[in-house]
């Protein structure tokens, strides 16, 4: 299990997948010949297949163990979920809740579920099938969301040129936390207590924000889908194929590299390869990934 120590608290990696899933090409167009020549001797094994010529990436959940508080950090896609669209992520049957427990976590247990947004490898886990509905995973927990993110998508899921949105989790992951009375709304920047404060990075999704760990003298980034590839580090312009607002993704995407060299901060994506999480460092004109 992978695990950081920040301060006073523990952050542990629960992994859903982690496999070889794109063609470079078809996340960056930008990718060529030269990329593999100039990144070939970091990419590879941890963040590129060289035999199969795919780019790996996982993705996980967060643990978050402070102040006596055990919070989930994203949701990963689920199980049950089906999105014949996405085969790696279609009607999945993983033992997620139980690699939880073994980082630390019964369902029980969990205080707080954050999602940096609201797509459909993020909110996955926020509830399971019983007896044919969709029920709260985590019966104890509140569960905080984007407000600009969840009234983009409300609008879309009911507008019946474009819904379900994402691929129908926004009724089956999010509708039924907030019908139970468990979601808390926010806008940010929002100060939720002590240690953690939601800071907006929107571009990715309308309403996209990154949660901001205080620990002591330490910090700790949860940048969500900020970056899917370490790529994207050494080319900020560099977008995901799936983006709310291109332009604003690319801003988001400097402003918290900027965030991350400047505080020093450990930085913890959602889907980048081993060794999960690390630190940014400015180069001058541009910024370099310090993982591992
Ligand atoms: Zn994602």
């Amino acid at each position: 299990m992978t695990e950081f120590t920040v301060g006073q608290a523990k952050i542990a990696r629960v992994e859903e997948t982690y496999g070889a899933t794109f063609r470079p090409a078809d996340l960056f167009p930008e990718w060529n010949d030269k990329t593999l020549a100039e990144h070939g001797h970091w990419l590879a094994p941890h963040h590129y297949d060289a035999a199969s010529g795919f780019l790996k990436l996982s993705v996980h959940s967060w643990l978050l163990r402070i102040g006596g508080q055990k919070i989930l950090i994203d949701a990963c896609c689920g199980n049950h979920k089906s999105k014949p669209a996405r085969q790696f992520w279609h009607m999945l049957n993983l033992p997620f809740l139980d690699r939880l427990a073994a980082a630390g976590a019964r369902p029980e247990e969990i205080d707080l579920v954050m999602c940096t947004h609201l797509h459909h490898d993020h909110v996955g886990w926020n509830t399971q099938l019983r007896d044919g509905r969709w029920v709260p995973t985590f019966p104890n927990a509140r569960y905080v969301f984007s407000q600009p993110d969840f009234d983009y998508y409300r609008k879309l899921d009911a507008d019946p040129a474009h819904g379900p949105a994402e691929l129908g989790t926004f009724r089956e992951c999010v509708l039924p936390v907030v019908d139970a009375g468990r979601a808390d709304l926010v806008t940010g920047p929002h100060r939720l207590n002590d240690h953690l404060e939601i800071l907006p990075a929107p571009g990715h999704s309308a309403g996209h924000v990154v949660f901001k760990l205080d620990s002591g003298r330490q910090q700790a980034i949860f940048i969500g889908d900020v970056f899917h590839h370490l790529l994207q580090v050494y080319y900020p312009h560099w977008n995901f194929p799936k983006n709310s607002d291109v332009e604003q993704a690319r801003a988001s995407r400097r402003s918290i590299l900027d965030l991350c060299a400047s505080t020093g901060a450990l930085v913890l994506p959602c889907h980048v390869g081993a060794p999960f999480a690390g630190h940014i460092e400015a180069t001058g004109d541009g910024f370099c990934p310090r993982f591992g």
